[in-house]
């Protein structure tokens, strides 16, 4: 069979969701493809907008599944966001963040400290993501920050969250009502911004030239991959069809049935 992968590859950074598993079914046999990425001398790392969980919880649940893999080398969008504050506030400082654990954790490690609600208005920057716990005062308190002209970041714009029940609102809609209510929108960390990229291929230590950018979604990992000056490779065991992505500008450099065809 012929290689899909470019020779002079020698890093992957990965997406999750659709890449690796489909809710909790993983997307072929996942110790067998990682030996074969270890095999062939690349180095991974994983990015991905899903920002709910850390990255000791992803590593956790890659390991339930066959790969072991260090927490280093899987970049949220919950991460990024955290990453961008810092870039604006070296020194920390009071944030108003509505999310879940991968957000809050993200921040805290960054040095930044969590407002409640009633403490809402001495915030310097409000952060959204997704929060299982979001009500009308969090939605209330970060409308009123941001139309005084705090600065307003997100975790990733993805309108829904894929689940055994079908499409759940995702960071996407709820920041859609802050949007609404405001005419402001935020600053997205997430793909297809480059931020997570840039940090995963930072972290792996390749040039733009030697990544390959591994995803399911033309319009966030694909359009991302190429926005952080990488190789993209599209994989169709997700949400993106062959007929779209061979009409995609810039064009796609590899289209693999799934993951483990593409490290074959
Ligand atoms: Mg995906």
């Amino acid at each position: 069979m012929t290689d899909l992968l470019p020779a002079d590859v020698k890093s992957l950074i990965l997406d999750m969701d659709g890449v690796l598993w489909k809710t909790d079914e993983p997307i072929g046999d996942l110790p067998a493809i990682f030996d074969r990425i270890r095999a062939r001398g690349l180095k991974v790392a994983f990015a991905t907008n899903n920002g709910t969980q850390t990255p000791d919880q992803y590593a956790e649940r890659l390991a339930k599944l066959g790969v072991a893999v260090e927490p280093w080398q899987i970049i949220t969008s919950a991460l990024g966001v955290a990453n961008l504050l810092s870039q604006k506030f070296p020194s920390g400082g009071p944030i108003f963040a509505i999310g879940g654990q991968g957000v809050m954790a993200a921040l805290r490690q960054c040095g930044f400290e969590l407002l409640s609600i009633e403490d809402a208005p001495k915030a310097q920057a409000v952060v959204m993501g997704v929060d299982w716990q979001i009500n009308y005062e969090k939605m209330r308190e970060a409308t009123l920050l941001v139309r005084r002209g705090v600065p307003f970041y997100a975790t990733n714009p993805d309108k829904t969250f894929p689940t055994p029940r079908g499409e759940v609102p995702g960071a996407g809609a709820w920041i859609a009502v802050i949007v609404t209510a405001t005419g402001i929108g935020p600053i997205y960390a997430g793909k297809p911004a480059p931020y997570l990229l840039d940090i995963a291929r930072e972290r792996l230590g390749t040039t733009r030239e030697q990544t390959l950018v591994v995803g399911d979604r033309l319009e966030t990992d694909i359009g991302g991959g190429q926005a952080a000056g990488c190789r993209v490779a599209l994989v169709l065991s997700g949400v993106s069809q062959l007929e779209q992505a061979q009409i995609w500008k810039p064009k796609v450099d590899v289209i693999a049935r799934d993951l483990a065809r593409l490290v074959e």
